[in-house]
């Protein structure tokens, strides 16, 4: 993702600009007019003896000259050709007399007299003329490229930054998505020989949509469709066209596509599509939206403009297609689309391969059981995780990473950072009576995700964690299971309950996962016998813009809602009230020890390992 910074040549052009400005204003102000150096009423009679005075001018009684060779001022010492004094009012010599004996020219041109009308004017719009021309001739640049105005240069100034680049990246450094790797083999085979595919009479594609969760390394493929095919890449997120000025969202795509048939064959890439990409008639137009819409035509424009024989491609990236519009789908424009998904374990096992090829592994390390440990994460995340295990190991001052220094990491990755806050004993408590709560139900609640860890150290945003990690992928969730989550997610606050007879602020964060999971299994996935087999979602857990169903079946849902909720609250009250003792064991020992691992919940609580079912992405119920 980039973002091209403000165009730097128009800001040093301005910056000349000014500087010449003050010089300019130095330069007049000072030019040939020496300081005026005060000098003693003795000092300018021996100066007038030394026939070194040229001319006087009076007023009153002070007295300004020119002198032959400098005079030194009386307290800086600074030497100067014009000088003042003050002839004391006692004084009774006869000065014209003297004056006269010494030829020293009297009343003669004041020397600071006001200077000639030209040099004022100039002085005072000179500097504002040049800024004028200057600004005209910088517009005037911009205008010849076809933006228009003042307002343009900026469009177009920062749109020349949008030059090529040529990326190293191949598909070598890309692991996980080798289907759609397979997909974009196409495209670099026809940026490498558009010739060839022409002669047949294949149309290749003008618009590929690159869709997937963020960090499944869109961009990456991108810039390595141009890296294996050896051509030119420009890209632009679209998000920089939201704030900005009417106008130049238009201008700068204008220039990029441009450029780039320049230089074709060649791949043009549009990140975050769906920031100007929404679809218009779904979403609520509040005013300044305007530049995003003139963006998305221009880019309609231009795709419409150019055939793909001209050997341009553009790639786009979004994290949703679903709400992008139609518009951009439509033949011609991005029609074909590939699904980045998130990588699998042997995916992630690939991925972590290529990011650790510059990183010294100790021989102990297993990438492929890191990669079961990590369920869920993506590229980037990977990537970041073999960051920290690299920091960590430098920090301990080893010389090779090693498979603690994974675990330390995945842990980190997962838990958040430790925050350091003082929490008075009260507090700890509770804290452990929760997160003991969701721990132990975790363990009891047949499906559930196994417990790993459970700690009642301040992290990230959390007082305490809890966490629950798959044994593995799964794509599929049963209902057993997404009740086994909310009856996990209540357990916080059921212990909460169950101990102290009231609940507190703290299990926020879980009743929005109750809600969010009650809401899905209702309106998405038909789990709600009463509202039966229907999906009133937007696909992405979001209601849709305009319900397609009645009052009485909005009021159903919620009362559906409502009941699976209290289903999994009275389940996981009534199973801490069965297992009292195991949660004042658990909450002790967490109280003792801060955090307990897999091993140590289990033998705390004296429960058999249940039987590991496969699940999805890792659990943490704060
Ligand atoms: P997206 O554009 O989908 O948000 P990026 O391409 O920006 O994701 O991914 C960020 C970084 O994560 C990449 O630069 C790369 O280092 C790493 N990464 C992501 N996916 C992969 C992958 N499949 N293989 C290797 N590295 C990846
Ligand atoms: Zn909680």
């Amino acid at each position: 993702m980039l973002t091209p910074m403000r165009s730097a040549r128009f800001w040093i052009v301005l910056a000349i600009l000014f500087a010449a400005n003050l010089l300019i204003t130095q330069f007049l102000t000072s030019a040939g007019q020496p300081p005026t150096v005060t000098i003693s009423y003795n000092a300018f009679l021996d100066q007038v003896d030394a026939n070194n005075v040229v001319s006087v001018t009076s007023t009153a009684e002070a007295i300004n000259g020119l002198t032959k060779a400098p005079v030194a001022d009386q307290s800086s010492g600074i030497k100067s050709t014009k000088f003042q004094t003050q002839r004391p009012a006692f004084a009774t010599d006869d000065l014209e007399t003297l004056l006269r004996q010494h030829n020293v020219v009297m009343n003669a041109k004041d020397p600071n007299a006001a200077t000639p009308l030209w040099v004022t004017l100039l002085l005072s719009f000179g500097p504002a003329i040049l800024l004028v021309l200057g600004f005209l001739y910088l517009s005037r640049r911009a205008a010849s490229a076809g933006a228009g105005g003042i307002l343009g240069s900026f469009g177009q100034s920062r749109a020349r930054l949008y030059n090529a680049e040529r990326p190293a990246v191949t598909f070598d450094d890309v692991a996980g998505i080798d289907e759609v790797k397979a997909d974009l083999q196409e495209v670099v085979d026809f940026l490498r020989e558009p010739q060839k595919y022409q002669r047949l009479g294949g149309t290749m594609p003008k618009g590929v949509l690159l869709i997937g969760a963020p960090g499944t390394g869109k961009t990456l493929l991108a810039r390595a469709v141009a890296g294996e095919a050896k051509v030119p890449f420009f890209s632009i997120a679209a998000s920089e066209f939201v704030e900005a000025i009417v106008g130049v969202g238009a201008s700068r795509v204008r220039d990029l596509f441009a450029k780039a048939k320049a230089a074709a064959p060649s791949i043009i890439f549009i990140d975050e599509l769906d920031a100007i990409g929404r679809s218009r008639s779904a979403v609520v137009r509040i005013g300044g939206n305007d530049e995003q819409e003139q963006t998305l035509n221009q880019i309609l424009t231009e795709m419409d403009g150019f055939d793909s024989r001209e050997g341009v491609i553009v790639l786009a990236a979004t994290n949703r297609a679903d709400v992008l519009d139609p518009a951009l789908l439509r033949p011609g424009r991005f029609d074909r689309r590939v699904t980045v998904q998130a990588p699998d374990r042997r995916g992630r096992a690939a991925i972590l391969r290529i990011h650790t090829r510059n990183v010294p592994l100790a021989p102990d390390v297993d990438l492929d059981q890191v990669a079961g440990q990590t369920p869920g994460m993506v590229g980037a995340d990977l990537r970041s995780l073999v960051n920290e295990a690299a920091l960590g190991a430098a920090r301990k001052g080893e010389s090779a990473v090693t498979t603690a220094d994974f675990a330390d990491a995945v842990e980190r990755t997962l838990l958040g950072a430790e925050r350091k806050i003082i929490l008075s004993d009260l507090d700890r408590e509770r804290i452990a009576y929760h997160e003991s709560g969701h721990a132990l139900l975790g363990l009891l609640v047949p499906g559930a995700d196994p417990v790993k860890k459970v700690t009642i150290v301040p992290r990230g945003m959390a007082l305490g964690v809890t966490l629950q990690s798959p044994v593995d992928d799964r794509f599929n969730y049963g209902e057993d299971y997404l009740r086994a989550r909310m009856v996990g997610a209540l357990g916080g606050r059921a212990a909460e309950r169950l101990i102290y007879g009231v609940v507190t602020t703290g299990a926020e964060n879980d009743l929005q996962q109750v809600t969010r999971i009650a809401h899905e299994m209702v309106v998405r996935w038909g789990m709600s016998p009463k509202v039966g087999p229907l999906n009133f979602s937007d696909g992405d857990g979001g209601m849709l813009q305009q319900r397609p169903y009645s009052e009485a079946t909005a009021q159903l849902i919620d009362d559906e809602m409502r009941r699976i909720a209290e289903e999994c609250q009275v389940q996981a009250e009534k199973l801490l009230e069965e297992h009292r003792p195991q949660l004042d064991a658990l909450a002790k020992a967490l109280l003792r020890n801060d955090s307990l691992d897999e091993q140590e919940i289990l033998k705390v609580t004296g429960i058999k390992q249940p039987p590991a079912e496969p699940i999805a992405a890792p659990v943490l119920t704060r």
